[in-house]
């Protein structure tokens, strides 16, 4: 965007390493002119998307247990109906 690189992923956050120049991030840091203004944009936008990611992550690890426990009450009310109907 700011310099003719190619990146190897088309990803926003290695856009955003790029243009942030974010060590460790395995994307080359950007050689072009970045103003002020758009710099403190993408330092938003990183911030945000680490931040979803991290979020995402936990609520995909608490997602199984909800399931999990979905899946035991609704075995449970099955259980239930078929002993209330069989009784009938
Ligand atoms: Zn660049």
């Amino acid at each position: 965007m700011w310099c003719d690189t190619i990146f190897s992923c088309v990803h926003a956050t290695c856009m955003l390493s790029h243009v942030l120049r974010v060590k460790g991030s395995g994307v080359k840091a950007c050689k072009g002119k970045i103003p002020p203004d758009a710099h403190k944009q993408y330092l938003t936008l990183y911030k945000k998307g680490k931040m979803k990611n991290e979020s995402r992550k936990w609520v995909s690890e608490n997602v199984v247990e909800t399931v999990d426990g979905i899946q035991h009450s609704a075995a449970a009310s099955i259980q239930l109906s078929t002993k209330s109907q069989s009784t009938d």
